[in-house]
């Protein structure tokens, strides 16, 4: 491990080149990349690396150093830090291997950087706007993506434009690119690749986006040759049934469910057993998520929301546990699963841990799928509890309510999303982002007979969403939960309701970025806040922990953002603003002595920049016709209700929108899309001038700011 360094220091001497100083680094991570893992599989006894998304295959991104400490915790500071040429959201879990740091920003462009000096070693940059130029997928949430896998010598991304990479670790070089999907379609890649043995899996997103039927796929690691794809809805049964198992789960669906696509997209959880040679696959929502739409007939809709288990060699399904039978209500299960060993009744148990939107705490076993045990982690209304016998969630009856509007807890946001939770060994807790807001579901009317693509229907099968939910109904915490026990050891009331992910520590701690912008610290035992620094923007990724040369450092990617399809003022206006505030990496080490550059108070935190647009009155009813549009059209990128949350500018306070022919300029010829905003030569001028008074009226509804 310290070789590098050796070799780095020798080579960098005056008269050497910068070149040669990297080439040494390069040297050195070939050298050593094999003792990282053993025939595929990451060794454990690597404390100081981080070397899959979780961490190790077990996904508990518990880290087993111990330097920083409940005691010493207030000698932490900032070590280094590094200013990134990014507007959007931060969203991935930094990798670690042998003292270097991968890492995404948007659009797929990975970094490669020394992890003692945050010294950048390459970029790797897809290109993908260019490659998304001409296509709609650039508006597929702006290219948010969550981070890369690492296998014997090379970097693995998937890019928003349905490609999976293999770059050389050394050079950031490409070694390979497959295509997972065409361009431009509803598809996109927003997860972290994985790896087991000698092969690489990806899956997808995009059942808000189109239809689209959900899979996951398997690479050769060394060359990109296709190995298997496991699709998790069934197909068109008139083209023949992949497998037995979809020929089984198609039993569970009704009416003509393919024209939809299906649904069950593998967006971001895949966790990888060695010790089964197997993956367990977090499954999506349906698409749409009206069943009643989807599957007039009902049916349980296999795999929607399920933890499938597949066999790694072959890609066969073993078995599944369905989290939601029948989805119906963006309940997905892509939250993270996670591998520990709990001590259940006074037995040792190899247990699957899983928190996902639906609000349930699951409890399953490792080998079987069984379900051990399941508890309400937040405030749950569609259901009262799942049955331990049939292993199903017994509903509330008025949660589905095809005549009318349910108000329901969770909503579409989920108890947990995808802020990565993590699980400590020695407290035997679980550290949980949750959130805790309601969702309005209005299917009046909407039927598979009345069903129109292209409408807001098509991609959710309810009426758009135009109602805020109530006021002073949403919250957020961060929870410490007892798998073993099913029951909430402590609890951090935190505002708004967009936090980041959790990393925990065997120095005892709890390491906890938010989105009003600070990163704290926990005990991991009782949850006192022992530390705390303002990062100057809100955080949405995972923290990690990893050691070089024995020193122990905490580092976060700060860049708040990431929750914009569902508007709902409850996301908090901080000030953050797209593009103002500095995007960056921190990493925190004892002693360390940095700071962040002092900002003018314009740029830290800023109210809404008021526009003149020389308008006297709203047309309210085109306003109207505006807001249905715009929640379809604009809503995923720039925010429901034009509130937005770091995925795109503030419509609100853009000078472009301020006149309909400056929108209609922008809207028809696309002069931003190498900037990500797609072109939309499809709307009508009378559609754009009622985008343009739902966007003036937004501007004056939301004036009063809350600030951070
Ligand atoms: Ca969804």
């Amino acid at each position: 491990m310290n070789l590098k360094h050796t070799y780095k220091l020798r080579l960098e001497q005056p008269g050497r080149s910068r070149y040669l100083g990297l080439l040494a680094l390069a040297l050195a991570t070939t050298a050593t990349a094999e003792q990282v893992t053993s025939g595929g599989v990451i060794r454990d006894d690597r404390a100081g690396d981080w070397v899959s998304h979780g961490r190790t295959h077990s996904e508990q991104r518990f880290s087993p150093l111990e330097e920083i400490t409940t005691d010493n915790i207030d000698r932490l500071g900032l070590s280094w830090y590094i200013d990134l040429p990014e507007k959007r959201s931060l969203q991935a879990t930094p990798l670690v291997v042998d003292g270097i740091m991968y890492f995404t920003i948007s659009q797929s462009i990975v970094y490669a950087v020394d992890a003692l000096t945050g010294e950048t070693i390459w970029v790797y940059d897809p290109q993908v706007a260019e490659r998304l130029r001409d296509t709609k997928g650039v508006g597929t949430g702006w290219g948010h993506n969550r981070g890369v896998a690492f296998h014997e010598g090379k970097i693995y991304v998937g890019t928003t434009d349905g490609r999976l990479i293999a770059i050389d670790a050394d050079s950031g070089r490409m070694v390979w690119s497959a295509t997972t999907f065409p361009p431009g379609t509803p598809y996109s890649i927003s997860g972290a690749p994985r790896v087991i043995g000698d092969k690489v899996v990806i899956g997808n997103g995009g059942a808000e986006h189109g239809p689209v039927r959900g899979y996951v796929t398997a690479y050769d690691a060394d060359t990109g040759r296709q190995l298997w794809r496991f699709y998790t809805v069934p197909g068109n049964p008139a083209d023949g049934f992949e497998n037995t198992a979809m020929r089984e789960a198609a039993q569970t669906w009704s009416g003509e469910w393919w024209t939809f696509g299906g649904g069950g997209n593998v967006w971001n959880a895949i966790t990888t057993d060695p010790k089964y040679n197997r993956i367990y696959i977090g499954t999506g929502n349906g698409s749409p998520w009206n069943q009643s739409v989807r599957s007039p007939g009902g049916g349980d809709n296999l795999f929607l929301s399920s933890i499938v288990a597949l066999d790694a060699e072959s890609g066969n399904y073993l078995w599944h546990y369905q989290t939601t039978p029948a989805e119906n209500w963006d309940f997905n299960s892509a939250m993270d699963i996670v591998l520990a060993e709990l001590d259940i009744e006074g037995a040792m148990r190899e247990v699957i841990l899983h928190a996902p939107k639906n609000g349930f705490f699951y409890v399953l076993d490792r080998e079987t799928g069984r379900l051990l045990s399941a508890e309400k982690f937040g405030k749950v209304t569609w259901a009262d509890r799942v049955d331990g016998d049939t292993g199903r969630p017994v509903e509330n009856p008025e949660a589905r309510n095809p005549g009318g509007e349910v108000l329901m807890w969770p909503g579409p946001f989920g108890a947990h999303n995808w802020h990565s939770m993590s699980f400590n060994p020695d407290t035997g807790l679980v550290y949980i982002p949750t959130i805790e807001v309601p969702g309005y579901y209005d299917a009046r009317g909407i039927s598979a007979d009345t069903f129109k693509p292209g409408e807001f229907q098509f991609l959710t099968g309810y009426r758009a969403l135009e109602k805020d939910v109530p006021a002073g109904a949403g919250s957020s915490g961060l929870l410490a939960w007892d798998p073993a026990q099913q029951t909430g050891v402590w609890h951090q009331a935190l505002r708004g309701v967009w936090n980041g992910g959790t990393v925990t520590t065997a120095g005892g701690l709890v390491f906890h970025g938010t989105g009003d912008g600070f990163l704290h610290g926990y005990d991991a035992e009782n949850g006192e806040r022992l530390w705390s620094f303002d990062a100057g923007l809100g955080i949405s990724a995972a923290p990690i922990s990893y050691a070089v040369n024995g020193q122990q450092f905490i580092s976060v990617l700060v860049g708040w953002g990431g929750g914009s399809f569902m508007g709902t003022s409850l996301l908090a206006e901080y000030g953050w603003q797209y593009g103002k505030q500095q995007r960056r990496l921190l990493t925190f080490a004892l002693d360390g002595d940095q700071s962040l550059p002092v900002v003018p108070a314009s740029t830290s935190v800023s109210t809404l920049a008021k526009v003149s647009d020389g308008v006297d009155s709203i047309d309210v009813e085109s306003a109207k016709r505006g807001s249905a549009l715009y929640a379809v059209t604009c809503a995923m990128c720039h925010g429901g209700a034009a509130v937005p949350s770091g995925g795109a500018p503030d419509l609100r306070s853009s000078t472009i929108a301020s006149t309909a022919e400056s929108l209609q300029a922008l809207l028809h010829s696309g002069p931003l899309q190498s900037a990500g905003m797609p072109a939309f030569p499809e709307l009508k001028p009378s559609q754009i001038v009622d985008l343009y008074w739902y966007i003036r009226s937004r501007a004056r509804d939301s004036m009063a700011s809350s600030g951070r």
